[in-house]
C-alpha cells in the first residue's frame, strides 16, 4: 500500500517519462492522481444491434471479428487496417487508422464491445477508430467512462488505467477527512465508494452519491479552515477607538442620515471601539449613502490618532471621494489626501511622505494604496468601496499594512446569502434598506429600434432644460466584436456629435484612456462642460453627477440586470425627475423579458435575484477574484446547498472539539493543515 504522497512515478504504469506529463497537469502525487477527478464523462452503457446504430451517435457495439484484419499501407505516416464485423445478422466495416497494432489484438471469430461514432449510409453502418475490448472486460465500453483533463501525449485511456491502478495502491489510505459521524449524519457515502464511483461509475446513481460526497466534504474542510481562520484573527489586537460624539460630524452635513445609515455607524463605531479588529461589510443599494458611512468611519480614527485609508476601485471614483471626504472632514480639522497614479511624481513623492510621517490622517485613493511603497505611520482603519472589484486577497494585502487594522468593505452588488457566508464568512454585515428621501424613482423603459428618433428628440429636450445624459455603450471600438449592430463607444460618439447633436458637446470616456483623459473629461462632465457623455461602463461604479438625468443604454442584451441597475444609479442622484431608456438590442423575446424586471422595480435586491434565477451566481464572482482556494469538484455557483449543511457540519465539529485534537478528527486536521499550507497568500 502506498502513502498518499507517493510521487506518482512509483505507481504501477506511469514510469518517469509519463510522470513529466503528469507533472504538466498538476499531478505530482498519488494523492493529486486520485483527487484529480473527471472533467466529464461518456455514457457507453447503450450496446446496441448493428442493424440499430443511427448516422452521427456514439454508442458501443457487440459484435464478432468476420475477416482477417487487412493492413494497408497508403504513404509514410499513414496506413489503415480495415476489419469487417457481424452479430447474429447485420455486418460493419471499421476502420483504424494509424493503428497497426489492433492487427494483432482482433482476432476473427472472437466477439468483442466496440464502441464509437456511427458513420456511412443506412443499412451500411461503419466505425473509424473505434475503441474496443473483450466482451466481459467492460471498463472502456458498456459503461459511464470518466473523461480527464489532459496534455499532449497522455491519452485518456493512459490516464483511466493509471487512476485505477493509484486507487487500488491506495488501498484503506483514501483520504477521509469527514469523522464517520457527520458522514452518518449527513447521509453520505463512504469514502471508497465515492473514489470508486468518482471515477468509474456503475450507474448515475452511484456517481450523484459519490460527487455528493466529495463536495460535501471538500466545502467541510473549506469551512473547517475558514473557521480556523477567524478564529486566529479573533487573538490578533486591534485599535481599540473610543466612539467619538457623532453630532460633531452630523451637525456639518447638508442632510440628516437615515436610519440604515445611522445603524450602520453605530455599528462600525462598536466593531472599532473592541479589542479585536473589525470586519464589517456594508450592504447598501447605489445611492444609499454609503460614503458618508465611510467619511464618518475614517473621522473616528482620526479623532483616535490613528490613520485611515479609503480604497476605491477607479480613479475617477477616488477623486470623487476624495472631494466628497475632503469637503467632510477638512473643516473638522482631518488632513485628508489623494493618492492616484495620475499623479505626477513630485506630488506623490509628498503625499507618501506626509503619510509616513502620520501628517496625512485620511487617505483615499485605489489599489495604489497597498502598493509596497506606500508606509503609513498608524494605520488604524482600512475601507474598501464596492469590494467585489477588490478580491479577498487584495483585502488581505492591505491588513497586512498596519498591525491588524479595522477593515470596512461596502457593496452595491446584493450578494446571496449563502454565497456571502462563505466569500465574507470572517465579515459581520450591515445593510442598508433605506433610501435617502427624495430619491425619486428612475422612470426606465426598454425599447426597440423603431423608437430611436423620439429617444433622440428626448435626449435633447433634456439637454434643452439643463440636463446631462448618459450613452452607455457595450464596446470601445467597433472591431471588438464581430457581430453587427453592437454600438461600439468611439464610433457612436463621433455619430453623434457630427450627425445628430452637432450643436451640442459630446464627450466620450472609456475603459482604454489614460487615467488623465479619463479624468478630463469626467470633470467636464461634472463641470456642466459636456452635455452627452457616451461611456462604457467604466462608469458603472459610484460616479456622481446629480444634474444627469438620462441614461440611454444600447445594445441592452449585452448587460447582466444588475449592471443595468448599477448603471442607471447614476442618474436620478438629483432633485429633477431621471428616466433610463435601454435599447434592446438583439435577444428577441428572451431578451425582452429579461429587461421587464429594471422596468418594474428599482430595487436592486429583488434585481440581482432575478439576475440569479436567469443567470447563475457565476457573474457575481469572477472565477478566483473571490480570494478562495480553487475547487476540485465542489461549485461556488452551482452547490450552495451543499455549501450550507457542510457549514453546519463544520461548526458543530469545531464546537465539541475546537482543537480538533481528538482521534476521529486527525484526518480532517491534516486536511486543514494541507489546504492551508497549498493556499498560504489566498485565504487569509
Ligand atoms: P452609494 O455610494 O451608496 O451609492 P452615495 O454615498 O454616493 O451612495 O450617496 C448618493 C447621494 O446621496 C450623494 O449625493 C449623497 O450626498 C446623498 N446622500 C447620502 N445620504 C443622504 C441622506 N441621508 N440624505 C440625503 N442625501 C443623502
Ligand atoms: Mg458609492
Amino acid at each position: 500500500m502506498l502513502s498518499l504522497e507517493t510521487d506518482v512515478k512509483y505507481i504501477k504504469g506511469v514510469g518517469e517519462a509519463r510522470a513529466k506529463l503528469f507533472a504538466k497537469l498538476g499531478i505530482t502525487t498519488l494523492r493529486d492522481l486520485i483527487t484529480n477527478f473527471p472533467r466529464a464523462y461518456d455514457d457507453r452503457t447503450v450496446i446496441k444491434r448493428i442493424r440499430d446504430l443511427v448516422d452521427g451517435e456514439r454508442v458501443c457495439v457487440w459484435a464478432t471479428v468476420a475477416t482477417v484484419p487487412k493492413y494497408s499501407h497508403i504513404r509514410r505516416g499513414l496506413d489503415l487496417i480495415k476489419v469487417r464485423v457481424v452479430d447474429e445478422i447485420n455486418t460493419m466495416n471499421i476502420t483504424f487508422f494509424n493503428q497497426s497494432y489492433v492487427k494483432e489484438q482482433l482476432i476473427p471469430g472472437e466477439s468483442y464491445i466496440f464502441y464509437g461514432k456511427v458513420t456511412g449510409q443506412p443499412g451500411r453502418p461503419e466505425m473509424t477508430n473505434p475503441v474496443f475490448e473483450r466482451e466481459g472486460v467492460e471498463t472502456l465500453t458498456g459503461r459511464i467512462v470518466p473523461i480527464y483533463h489532459s496534455t499532449a501525449g497522455l491519452y485518456q485511456n493512459v490516464i483511466r488505467k493509471c487512476v485505477s491502478q493509484g486507487l487500488r495502491e491506495c488501498g484503506d489510505r483514501l483520504p477521509n477527512p469527514l469523522p464517520d459521524k457527520v458522514q452518518i449524519e449527513n447521509n453520505l457515502a463512504q469514502s471508497r465508494f465515492s473514489y470508486e464511483n468518482i471515477h468509474f461509475p456503475k450507474s448515475y446513481e452511484a456517481l450523484e452519491l459519490a460527487r455528493k460526497r466529495l463536495i460535501f466534504e471538500e466545502f467541510f474542510v473549506l469551512s473547517c479552515a475558514l473557521s480556523i481562520f477567524r478564529e486566529r484573527k479573533g487573538e490578533k489586537k486591534g485599535y481599540p477607538m473610543n466612539p467619538p460624539d457623532l453630532s460633531q460630524f452630523t451637525s456639518r452635513l447638508p442632510y440628516s442620515l437615515t436610519g440604515a445609515q445611522k445603524r450602520a455607524i453605530d455599528d462600525a463605531f462598536s466593531d472599532m471601539s473592541g479589542q479585536r479588529p473589525m470586519s464589517r461589510l456594508i450592504q447598501g443599494d447605489v445611492g444609499s449613502g454609503k460614503t458618508v458611512i465611510a467619511a464618518a468611519c475614517c473621522w473616528n480614527a482620526a479623532k483616535n490618532g490613528y490613520q485611515a485609508a479609503f480604497m476605491a476601485p477607479t480613479e475617477i471614483l477616488a477623486e470623487q471621494h476624495y472631494a466628497t471626504l475632503r469637503d467632510m472632514l477638512e473643516p473638522l480639522g482631518i488632513r485628508t489626501e489623494l493618492l492616484v497614479g495620475g499623479q505626477t511624481a513630485k506630488v506623490k513623492r509628498t503625499v507618501l511622505e506626509n503619510l509616513k510621517f502620520g501628517l496625512t490622517q485620511v487617505i483615499v485613493g485605489t489599489h495604489a494604496l497597498i502598493s509596497k511603497d506606500v508606509e503609513y505611520n498608524n494605520l488604524g482603519l482600512v475601507i474598501a468601496d464596492e469590494q467585489h472589484r477588490f478580491g479577498v486577497s487584495q483585502r488581505a494585502a492591505l491588513t497586512e499594512k498596519g498591525e491588524s487594522p479595522h477593515v470596512l468593505v461596502m457593496s452595491a452588488t446584493p450578494i446571496p446569502r449563502t454565497l456571502a457566508l462563505i466569500v465574507y464568512g470572517d465579515l459581520d454585515v450591515s445593510v442598508i434598506d433605506e433610501m435617502p428621501p427624495g430619491r425619486q424613482k428612475v422612470d426606465t423603459f426598454a425599447v426597440g429600434e423603431g423608437m430611436r428618433n423620439r429617444i433622440y428628440a428626448f435626449m435633447r429636450k433634456q439637454v434643452s432644460q439643463g440636463h446631462q445624459v448618459f450613452v452607455v455603450c457595450p464596446a470601445v471600438e467597433e472591431n471588438e466584436e464581430i457581430q453587427d449592430n453592437i454600438k461600439s463607444a468611439k464610433e457612436y460618439a463621433k455619430e453623434l456629435s457630427q450627425q445628430i447633436f452637432p450643436d451640442l458637446s459630446v464627450g466620450l470616456v472609456h475603459g482604454k484612456m489614460k487615467p488623465k483623459e479619463k479624468n478630463d473629461v469626467m470633470s467636464r462632465f461634472v463641470s456642466g462642460d459636456i452635455n452627452i457623455l457616451v461611456a462604457t461602463t467604466v462608469i458603472e461604479v459610484g460616479v456622481d453627477v446629480p444634474n444627469a438625468t438620462l441614461m440611454v443604454v444600447e445594445n441592452g442584451d449585452r448587460f447582466g440586470l444588475s449592471q443595468l441597475h448599477q448603471l442607471r444609479g447614476r442618474v436620478g442622484r438629483g432633485k429633477s425627475k431621471s428616466y433610463c431608456v435601454i435599447f434592446e438590442g438583439a435577444g428577441g423575446d428572451k431578451a425582452r423579458e429579461r429587461l421587464k424586471v429594471m422596468c418594474s422595480t428599482n430595487d436592486g435586491f429583488k434585481i440581482a435575484e432575478e439576475d440569479l434565477k436567469l443567470r447563475g451566481p457565476g457573474d457575481f464572482f469572477g472565477s478566483r477574484q473571490h480570494g478562495l482556494p480553487e475547487m476540485r469538484i465542489a461549485s461556488f455557483a452551482t452547490d450552495m446547498d451543499v455549501l450550507v449543511s457542510a457549514r453546519e457540519a463544520a461548526e458543530k465539529v469545531l464546537k465539541t472539539d475546537p482543537e480538533l485534537s481528538s482521534k476521529e478528527n486527525q484526518m480532517l486536521r491534516k486536511s486543514i493543515e494541507k489546504l492551508i499550507r497549498d493556499n498560504e497568500g489566498t485565504l487569509n
